[in-house]
């Protein structure tokens, strides 16, 4: 595995790529990788960088998402069949329909989606941003999608009527974190502070000490004045705690809190997209420059700087 992964960083060297990993890949992908993080934090990053190729090792959106920020660079993805079973959730006529019911409720997506849908909403939003965004609307009822709990969450924290589109979306890995599961691994470390994903369903969030994104909790760990953690996520950011504070300790909320659409992607499949350049991610320019304004005009409304500005 040493040996595949000093060739893979030789690789990138030579062919001046950048290999990006999101927060739930496997250990050793994370370990080969020149940025590991959330999927946005990601593309931003590698906006960034002077890489003309961009090796991403992270779900279909992610990929989409950083080809469309990252006009001109070659964006590969190491395992085309990586897919996010939740944004597949979220389809344009679902859009339409409930644009159709709710004429006056602004559209919030989830960046767990697709160019298309993204291009038809009025924002776009991470799960650090969405409760903040949402909150500076000048609307009491909010379309939001996909993914009912993070929808749950944003109407909780907001105190707004929030409408889940469609209504039943999940993430097939956050739902099954359940409350439950919490209380089973809290009995053994009793002192332990529970960290969770939005995405949790809303009993398992009523345990938590902390809600937050992958990257919110990562730096929570580091943050909180305590030895002892529950994850409630997904099991890769397990190990990014193990590495970046040794002396705490992370526990996972079950051996099975893991995504297998992200554990696709092994090193071989890295090297292999290296070597040949393949798969190169394409996507439509029109709906690009669509998805672009939509995020530019979330940014904006957040107060947060455009990150294509910044050049
Ligand atoms: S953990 Fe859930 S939201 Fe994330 S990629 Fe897997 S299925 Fe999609």
């Amino acid at each position: 595995m040493e040996d595949l992964s000093r060739r893979i960083r030789e690789k990138a060297r030579e062919t001046g790529a950048v290999i990006l990993a999101h927060n739930y890949q496997r250990p050793e992908v994370q370990d080969v990788a020149d940025f590991v993080g959330d999927s946005l934090e990601l593309s931003i990053k590698a906006m960034e960088t002077d890489a003309k190729t961009i090796v991403f090792a992270g779900v279909d959106f992610m990929v989409e998402q950083a080809a469309f920020l990252n006009p001109g660079k070659k964006v590969l993805t190491p395992e085309p069949g990586s897919i996010c079973p939740m944004a597949w959730q979220l389809d344009p006529p679902v859009v339409e329909e409930y644009r159709r019911k709710n004429p006056d409720a602004p559209l919030v997506v989830y960046v767990n989606s697709f160019i298309e849908v993204k291009s038809m909403a009025d924002y776009v939003v991470t799960s650090s941003s969405a409760s903040k965004l949402v909150s500076k609307l000048d609307s009491e009822k909010i379309l939001f999608g996909p993914d009912r709990n993070l929808a749950s969450y944003v109407a909780e924290t907001t105190g707004k009527e929030v409408i889940a589109v469609p209504l039943n979306s999940y993430c097939p890995v956050h739902v099954n974190i359940t409350a439950d599961k919490i209380l089973a691994v809290k009995r053994g470390v009793p002192d332990a502070k529970v960290l969770a994903h939005p995405e949790c369903p809303p009993e398992t969030r009523r345990l938590a000490d902390f809600i937050g994104s992958t990257s919110q909790i990562i730096r929570a760990v580091g943050e909180i004045n305590a030895k002892r953690f529950i994850i409630g996520t997904e099991n890769g950011v397990v190990y990014r705690i193990s590495k970046l504070y040794p002396d705490k300790e992370a526990y996972p909320v079950g051996e099975d809190t893991v995504c297998p659409n992200m554990k696709k992607i092994t090193l071989e499949k890295v090297y292999r997209s290296l070597i040949s350049g393949e798969t190169v991610v394409k996507i439509d320019e029109k709906l690009a420059e669509k998805a672009r304004r939509v995020l530019e005009r979330s940014f904006a409304l957040l107060g947060v700087e455009t990150p294509w500005s910044r050049k």
